[in-house]
């Protein structure tokens, strides 16, 4: 069986440099709280929680004068003036993307407009972004949302993305926008780590048999590679472990695509090439 990685695939470039940062303050201070799991990856948070990280859920669970790492998705500004005077040292892993699209959100807000953010509005990363809004804001997940229409009563809309959003759903809001507000501000704040590695998958697709994607399955970009090969018709397995591989999936495949999410640790990915190796 012919195996054709992705390229790019894995980790971005956001995620690899939060992980840097927070091994590097693991290993000066020994013990970092981070609100939230700071990658969607249950096995490396495994593994940086055995080299003193602690995942919490909420501020108040960190003991004062104790580290935080903020992920990279970002958090709400007012959380972090809160965590700056309750912790010791804040590590700030915010991924640029995600802080540029934190300032068009704040800065659309700052000029009047209401801010419609394309994403799901339970990720964290939508909530930080949120959190820039000083008015009136709303987050959808594609241009089918009813809620659409509450925008009616704007002269004027400004909208962004959630980082990880598909393109064509960022597009098809923005074009619904133009049918009901007389003026919209679009800003795509979705991350070339994202484009490219959906771009990728979407090429690869029409060159194999299958494609088996390996990402934590809270993985907002690794959810997005897979409908991607989907509606490029092929078969998918999405795995979040190699140990999950499906034997009768592979069985009878000349050549499988590999593609990993944007929090895959390399080390997962690797594991799972040396195992498809030895079939
Ligand atoms: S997916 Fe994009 S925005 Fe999110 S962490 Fe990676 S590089 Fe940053």
């Amino acid at each position: 069986m012919k195996v054709l990685t992705a390229n790019p695939t894995g980790l971005c470039f956001g995620v690899r440099r939060a992980i840097e940062a927070l091994e590097r303050a693991l290993e000066e201070r020994g013990r970092v709280y981070s609100i939230g799991s700071p990658i969607h990856n249950p096995q490396e948070v495994e593994r940086l929680e055995a080299r003193g990280l602690v995942v919490v859920d909420d501020l108040d669970e960190v003991p004062p004068g104790a580290p935080l790492f903020v992920r990279a998705h970002g958090i709400a500004p007012t959380l972090l003036d809160e965590a700056l005077r309750k912790c010791g040292e804040v590590i700030d892993g915010t991924c640029p993307f995600v802080r540029k699209a934190q300032e068009r959100a704040r800065d659309l807000s700052a000029e009047g407009y209401p801010v419609v953010i394309v994403g799901d509005g339970e990720h964290p990363e939508v909530r930080g972004i949120l959190g820039f809004v000083k008015g009136f804001a709303l987050v959808v997940p594609g241009d089918h949302d009813p809620s659409l229409s509450r925008l009616s009563r704007f002269a004027k809309v400004g909208v962004l993305s959630q980082t990880t959003q598909k393109m064509e759903v960022f597009s098809s809001v923005a074009k619904a926008l133009v049918g009901i507000v007389p003026e919209v501000r679009v800003y795509n704040t979705i991350c070339s780590a994202t484009l490219e590695r959906q771009r990728a998958v979407c090429e690869l697709a029409s060159m194999v048999d299958g494609i088996l994607v390996i990402g934590g399955r809270n993985s907002a970009n690794t959810r997005k590679l897979v409908q991607i090969a989907q509606e490029a018709g092929a078969s998918v397995l999405w795995i979040e472990h190699p140990d999950e591989l499906d034997l009768g999936w592979l069985r009878g495949r000349g050549s499988i695509g590999l593609a990993a999410g944007g929090s895959t640790p390399d080390w997962l990915i690797r594991e799972l090439i040396e195992r498809l190796e030895k079939l």
